[in-house]
């Protein structure tokens, strides 16, 4: 049996959560015994095997086709489904991402298992696999078992630690045929410019209604920019329509756990936590000494962050430059 890892990678580069997944692959499958095996999709990607085998799977293999260059559920469901159908492994990982969140359940009904998503652990005993997630927003942890034999889940981004691993593997390539697509990418617009993916970030500053209006983002991103961070928002300020909806950190946004979040004008309510509750470290940033924030807060700043963020920003640049 073998665990099978679903890399993932946008425009030729892989995703870092890919590499997550793998190392996590790699310390359940030295602890089960089973082989580690790992699937890339895309359209002339054959370069990428060189990179995805620093972290020891025993095999690599590559689904190069002309019908994958743009990711679509149907095709790329399609074709992990038939390596999964192939290989019929123990357990399949890959990423909580935009991109996993819709892969992964609907690979796992085409091949009918078990899918537990968003785990912040899992572990390997007594000949079966364990999965830990956040439930009902956070407030308290689930464990799971799936029954077999296969068993997918995919893995919380900036959760698991990244290793490189002895032991490159053979590349193989993955042919298998793959469905036309019901709908066609005609051309993607990302935002964010040039800063980190929010939920690969390892630095996120976020804000919130406390800002006081959209202008005051600049703050935000002068901080963001000064530290190399991405820039997350919390719904009050996204349904205000200061922020776009990506940028949502929560319950309804993105799940984030980042090294170091700073939140500011943000009060800590429940469904915000249950998107940054496992950063590392948190930072609030808030005028008033009873918000929720400074409740999981590591390191907290009572005032107004109209005249707090401005100077962090600049001693960070004069610091950090
Ligand atoms: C089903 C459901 C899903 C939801 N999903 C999400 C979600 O995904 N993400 C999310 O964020 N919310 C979500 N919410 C909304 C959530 O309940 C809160 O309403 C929201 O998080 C509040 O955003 P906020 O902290 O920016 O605003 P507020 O709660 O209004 O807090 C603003 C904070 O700014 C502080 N402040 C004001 N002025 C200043 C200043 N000058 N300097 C410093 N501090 C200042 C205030 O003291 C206050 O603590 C959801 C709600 C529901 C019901």
């Amino acid at each position: 049996m073998s665990i099978v890892v679903c890399a993932e990678q946008r425009d030729g580069k892989l995703r870092k959560i890919s590499f997550e997944a793998l190392s996590e692959g790699k310390r359940l499958a030295a602890a089960s015994g089973e082989t580690l095996k790992v699937l890339v999709m895309g359209s002339g990607i054959a370069g990428l095997a060189d990179e995805l085998k620093k972290y020891g799977a025993d095999e690599i293999a590559v689904a190069d086709n002309e019908a994958l260059a743009s990711y679509t559920i149907e095709t790329y469901a399609a074709v992990l489904a038939a390596y999964i159908e192939q290989e019929n492994p123990a357990l399949v990982l890959m990423g909580h991402s935009g991109v996993g969140r819709e892969l992964a359940p609907r690979a796992a009904a085409k091949v009918d298992c078990g899918l537990v998503s968003d785990c912040i652990s899992i572990e390997f005993a007594d000949g079966d696999y364990t999965f830990k997630h956040p439930v009902y927003a956070g407030k308290a942890i689930g464990t799971f078992k799936v029954a077999g034999p296969v068993r997918m889940a995919t893995l919380r981004p900036n959760v698991f630690p990244i290793a490189e691993s002895e032991g490159a593997g053979t590349v193989v390539d993955f042919v298998t045929e793959v469905p036309p697509a019901k709908v066609t990418v005609t051309g993607v617009n990302m935002s964010g410019g040039d800063r980190p993916e929010l939920t690969e970030a390892d630095i996120i500053c976020s804000g919130g209604r406390g800002l006081g209006g959209p202008e005051a983002f600049a703050l935000i991103e002068e901080l963001a920019d000064a530290l190399g961070a991405a820039v997350g928002s919390s719904r009050a300020a996204v349904d205000a329509g200061w922020r776009e909806h990506s940028a949502q950190v929560g319950q309804t946004g993105k799940v984030v756990s980042p090294n170091l979040y700073i939140a500011c004008g943000i009060s800590g309510a429940i469904q915000h936590l249950a998107g940054m509750g496992s950063s590392k470290y948190i930072v609030g940033i808030n005028k008033d000494p009873e918000a929720n924030i400074f409740n999981v807060a590591d390191y907290g700043v009572e005032g107004d962050l109209h005249k707090i963020v401005p100077v962090l920003a600049a001693k960070l640049k004069e610091e950090l430059s």
